[in-house]
């Protein structure tokens, strides 16, 4: 199952390509990759626990 974002460019939730976990500077974990369908990069804050 493809983790999923909302791409700013595509006004919809897309299949994150290359998704990477990454720490955000506040110290919250963030799913990091570009959008399947137009390339634009896009984040998505994972839920803290
Ligand atoms: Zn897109």
């Amino acid at each position: 199952m493809a983790d999923q974002a909302y791409c700013v460019k595509c006004r919809d939730k897309v299949a994150i390509a290359g998704s990477e976990k990454v720490t955000m500077k506040n110290g919250r974990p963030a799913m990091k990759g570009k959008c399947g369908k137009c390339g634009t990069g896009v984040y998505k804050i994972l839920p803290t626990k």
